[in-house]
């Protein structure tokens, strides 16, 4: 018989379309009436639709978060939060401005209520990376969760396409670590293949039409489902790689997932056969890995770092910090190893 440990997060969760409108009854749900509206500049017809939702419960607005989650910018927002004596953060954004709000909740202790517009998955995960002097530290602790998450289907119709690839590729890497993670148990591997044939299914349709909001629809759900297993389990290598290539190289977080993944699945591969066959028979593709890449590549999506901006010069370096540390992953690392799967992503080669 299978033994496992299984951690449900205590968020609570409103999927749909137009779902904005519910906003105000769910941050009054929470005892709040003093809001600070966190946002940025691509987002302002969002904004502008919370602004409507929340009426005479709006006290203040921020609209500069960024990507890593720099601290200056942080203490910026805080001291807005303080002057206008706010009880309740509400985020409409991507990773970056839920990480905002993270940030914010982390150093007061308030509620936050996240409407996601891309499919990070940070909403629902009690994990905030920040960034000082140029270094990004993880934590995680209970108060970084978001007590409500509202999606709203209607606030991912303006993410560009090439942005629409490269996060849902994002939120495939969270479904796939999750399938060999030590941690997994069968609820997250339900999450998990849900989520991988919903991204299989969307992606192409997005492709096509950018508006389909039914193809949306399966994607935001796929970011949520993929985003609970990040919250639930351990990750593996890719994520590794990812975190030390943004955190150390700059390299942009999606666009890095993206171009990542078929490498660091195939290196892993060999150790967890069963588990590329679930992926693979999900995606309805041949062999995972190759299928992954194959999907990036029909979709237009990045398949180089080198064209991310990485210098060749910072492989070998990339490869001594991702092994640097020992973590669980289903296949013995080996600097080597890392520094040869990190060859082909950088030069864009098609993985065996
Ligand atoms: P992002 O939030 O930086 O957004 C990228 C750009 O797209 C921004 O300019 C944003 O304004 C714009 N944008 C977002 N949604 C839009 C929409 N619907 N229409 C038009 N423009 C839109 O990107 P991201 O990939 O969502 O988040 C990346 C950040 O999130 C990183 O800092 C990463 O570390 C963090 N993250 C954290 C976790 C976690 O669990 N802690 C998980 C995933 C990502």
């Amino acid at each position: 018989m299978e033994s496992f440990v299984h951690t449900s997060h205590p968020s609570r969760v409103v999927f749909g379309t137009g779902t904005v409108t519910r906003l105000r009854k769910e941050v009054e749900r929470l005892g709040c009436s003093r809001v600070l509206l966190l946002s940025s500049p691509p987002l302002a017809q969002a904004a502008a639709r919370v602004r409507e939702a929340l009426g005479d419960l709006l006290v203040s607005e921020f609209d500069g978060a960024a990507m890593h989650t720099p601290v200056e910018v942080t203490e910026q927002a805080l001291g807005l939060l303080r002057d206008t004596d706010a009880d309740c953060v509400v985020a409409v954004g991507g990773g970056s401005t839920t990480g905002l709000s993270k940030a914010l909740a982390l150093r007061t202790g308030l509620p936050q209520v996240v409407l996601p517009t891309t499919y990070a998955g940070s909403e629902v995960t009690p994990v905030l990376g920040e960034t000082r002097d140029g270094r990004k530290v993880t934590r995680s602790s209970p108060e970084i969760l978001p007590e409500t998450v509202v999606y709203d289907v209607d606030f991912t119709l303006t993410l560009p396409l090439s942005m629409t690839v490269t996060s849902g590729v994002n939120a495939l890497a969270h479904a796939v670590e999750a399938l060999y993670s030590p941690d997994a148990d069968p609820v997250t591997d339900q999450h998990a293949l849900d989520a991988i044939s919903r991204i299989g299914r969307a992606l192409p349709r997005l492709a096509s039409d950018p508006a389909d909001a039914a193809a949306r629809a399966d994607l935001l759900q796929a970011a949520w489902l993929a985003g609970t297993c990040l919250a639930t389990v351990g990750m593996g290598l890719h994520h590794k790689l990812c975190h030390t290539l943004g955190g150390t190289f700059g390299l942009p977080h999606a666009e890095t997932h993206t171009v990542v993944l078929p490498h660091a699945m195939a290196h892993n591969a060999p150790a967890v056969p069963d588990v590329m066959r679930r992926i693979a028979d999900a995606l309805g593709v041949p062999d995972a890995p190759g299928g992954v890449h194959d999907l990036v590549v029909s979709l237009g999506g990045p398949t180089s770092l080198r064209d991310l901006g990485m210098p060749e010069s910072g492989l070998a370096r990339a490869a001594e910090l991702a092994t640097s540390a020992p973590y669980p992953n289903p296949r013995d690392l080996t600097t080597e190893g890392i520094a040869e799967l990190l060859a082909g992503a950088w030069h864009g080669r098609r993985p065996e």
